[in-house]
């Protein structure tokens, strides 16, 4: 699981949200699921992203919050674009337990 934070210097659209499984260790405690594994989605309607553990009995594709569709975006090749303003996206990915060493050159 990665921690991927995307920001907007455009309009301020910031997103902070955890992808991939938690198979290794619990990150999410307050989830007693054996196995999650979550995945960045688009919401045309709301344009924003949303994500959702896609392993999740109640999730069916479709957003939580209006009942849209919700298109699926690879996490191979992840977002570039603000879903708000369409302007480019700042994009930083870091692991969850790598909090406390931030400097390459320690
Ligand atoms: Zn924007
Ligand atoms: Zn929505």
């Amino acid at each position: 699981m990665q921690i991927y934070h995307f920001t907007c210097k455009h309009c301020g659209y910031e997103l902070k949200l955890p992808l991939g499984s938690s198979d290794l260790d619990q990150v999410l405690t307050d989830v007693n699921a054996d196995y999650a594994d979550y995945h960045l989605f688009r919401c045309d309607k709301e344009s924003k992203f949303v994500y959702a553990d896609i392993y999740s009995k109640d999730f069916e594709g479709k957003c939580i919050a209006d009942g849209n569709d919700l298109r699926e975006i690879d996490q191979e090749e992840p977002p570039v674009k603000c879903p708000r303003c369409t302007q480019d996206l700042v994009m930083e990915t870091r692991t969850p337990f790598a909090d406390d060493d931030d400097d390459d050159s320690s």
